[in-house]
């Protein structure tokens, strides 16, 4: 039977628009290989948003948006609008989107291709099959947590203050993404925290190990975060899901992220409790190439496959993309961000229809 699913395109600016197209043309075609049929709604949102209706998420955007399965995004931002007031530019509409869609998981993950192990500035030795996931909490911590602020003190002396909280329920919430990923994973879950030094922390830790039980599939393991940050460059291999608050999964994603080296070829998910999650690259809207068709749309067809995977439960199809790209690079083609000696340098219209003669292939050859 067709499963059909609403999904809501933001193709947003610079390159955006260019990578949502290929994107697009993929999930057709998977789509018809498994059964699976999208009714795609696009929207705007960032600067594309701001030059229709002055506002960088339009009300009718969430609205598009909650009544959907999953929200592609591409990316948003550039020049014209970087000098907007805070409210008004485009990244206030990504962060509106977020909150708007109670997203609290980010979930990004670090995977080294044997094709382009030589993209990471780490040894070949150390980064050679490197597959990890950093579950991130998003919208607690110590970036949202009260009093936060600027005070003058008795003495006149200016102090800043922030404060890093979390409630038994945040933390229970975001641990249930890290085991349930690593359920779809390798069944590993490493919590990384700070509970030597921080009260926080200990309830992390003990949270998680209260929520251990419930998920005998799924091996738990603590570690601190320094100890984290050293290992994650050490012997990245050791790791399958990292689960953390959002400061330390701020600054651990980036680690793991540039063990793969290549900006072009990292993909994300932000999910809820409930309702849509937003599925969308790392990086930006990358002004500097825009409309050049040299872009690499491989991030954002591979954060299709993680909507295909964590927002829709199709991991079938999600692994049908993953492996064609695989197969893409096998066979010598890269775009010019990941280009190397002796490979043929594609644009970014032109990947996507060698892609898509591979995901033909594949189903000529079940
Ligand atoms: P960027 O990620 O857009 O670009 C950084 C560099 O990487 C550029 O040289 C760019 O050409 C290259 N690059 C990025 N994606 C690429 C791709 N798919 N293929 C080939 N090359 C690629 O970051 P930036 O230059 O710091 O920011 C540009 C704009 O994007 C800014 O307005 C910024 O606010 C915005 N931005 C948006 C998001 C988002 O939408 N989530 C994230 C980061 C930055």
């Amino acid at each position: 039977m067709t499963e059909k699913y609403k999904i809501t395109l933001l193709p947003g600016d610079g390159i955006g628009p260019e990578i949502m197209a290929v994107t697009v043309e993929v999930l057709q075609l998977i789509g018809k290989q498994f059964e699976l049929q999208f009714d795609f709604q696009s929207a705007l949102i960032g600067g594309a948003a701001i030059e229709a209706t002055r506002e960088p998420l339009p009300e009718e955007t969430l609205a598009i948006c909650r009544q959907s399965d999953a929200v592609l995004l591409a990316a948003i931002g550039g020049y014209k609008w970087d000098n907007l007031p805070r409210q008004q530019r485009p990244e206030t509409g990504l962060l509106g989107l977020r909150a708007g869609l109670g997203l609290f998981a980010n979930l990004r993950p670090a995977t080294i291709l044997p094709q382009l192990v030589d993209a990471s500035s780490l040894k070949p030795e150390v980064v050679e099959g490197v597959d990890l996931m950093v579950v991130r909490e998003l919208t607690g911590g110590i970036y949202f947590g009260l009093p936060k602020g600027i005070f003058t003190t008795e003495t006149g002396e200016k102090r800043g203050v922030n404060t890093m909280a979390y409630t038994e329920g945040e933390i229970d919430r975001i641990a249930k993404v890290g085991f349930e990923t690593a359920q779809k994973r390798g069944g590993k879950l490493c919590s990384v925290d700070k509970a030597n030094v921080l009260d926080v922390s200990g309830l992390w830790r003990d949270r998680l190990t209260l929520m251990a039980s419930a998920y005998p599939d799924v091996e738990l393991s603590h570690l601190y975060v320094d100890n984290a940050a050293m290992q994650l460059v050490r012997a990245p291999k050791q790791f399958d899901t990292i689960v953390t608050g959002n400061l330390f999964g701020d600054i651990l994603s980036d680690v793991a992220a540039m063990l793969t080296g290549s900006i072009g070829m990292l993909p994300s998910a932000s999910l809820g409790a409930s309702g849509p999650g937003v599925f969308e690259p790392v990086h930006g809207s990358a002004p500097d190439i825009a409309g050049e068709d040299k872009a690499n749309p491989l991030a954002m067809i591979l954060s299709a496959a993680m909507m295909l995977r964590y927002g829709l439960n199709q991991p079938k199809a999600s692994e049908s993309i993953e492996q064609a790209i695989l197969q893409v690079l096998q066979l010598g083609y890269r775009t010019g961000d990941i280009m190397s000696p002796g490979m043929t340098q594609l644009g970014c219209r032109a990947m996507g229809e060698t892609l898509l003669k591979v995901i033909a292939s594949q189903e000529s050859n079940c």
